[in-house]
């Protein structure tokens, strides 16, 4: 572990390590609700947007990387049960029980959204004194914006799509 690493980092570390051990459980949760929800899908434009589910999946655990990694750098022990998991996440697990697409993709929204806050908070927390976690955060947030946009483009095509069918009956 880095001793300079700790040193330099200039905040409560410990503190650092429970919020990052926090986003770690969260991008482990994300990763299945995307990756399960994903294959379960049903409805119109599942071709299109079961891919892209499985890309920010992909994604997800890739955060889960950068957030390990900082963690022991910072001297922490990352989570080492996957039963901690829904102990540390402050963002909702929600299982994709039913599988019709705009169900899974609003799942997916508030997952979303939550990831924003959490990443948000940590850029926050480590501004100006944990210049490497603050960097982390802030590539990890564009990552979660661009997924949240992806997602609300999608929910409004199928709304658009199911306002054409309306208009088509009349
Ligand atoms: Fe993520
Ligand atoms: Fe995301
Ligand atoms: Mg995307």
């Amino acid at each position: 572990m880095g001793k300079k690493a700790v040193e330099i980092s200039n905040l409560d570390v410990s503190l650092m390590i429970q919020y990052l051990n926090e986003a770690l459980a969260e991008e482990w949760l994300a990763y299945y609700q995307y990756w399960v929800g994903a294959r379960l899908m049903e409805g119109p434009m599942r071709s299109e947007i079961e891919p892209e589910l499985l890309l920010h999946a992909t994604q997800e655990l890739g955060h889960a990387e950068l957030v390990v990694n900082r963690i022991i750098q910072l001297g922490g022990t990352p989570l080492l049960n996957p039963e901690q998991w829904k102990l540390f996440a402050k963002c909702d697990y929600e299982e994709p029980n039913d599988p019709y697409v705009e169900v899974i993709l609003q799942q997916n929204l508030n997952g979303e959204r939550c990831a924003i806050q959490r990443y948000q908070g940590l850029a926050a927390l480590a501004e100006s004194k944990d210049y490497a976690t603050h960097q982390m955060a802030i590539t990890i947030l564009n990552d979660e914006l661009e997924h949240e946009h992806d997602i609300e483009d999608w929910i409004t095509d199928l709304e658009r799509m199911k306002d054409d069918m309306r208009k088509m009956r009349l």
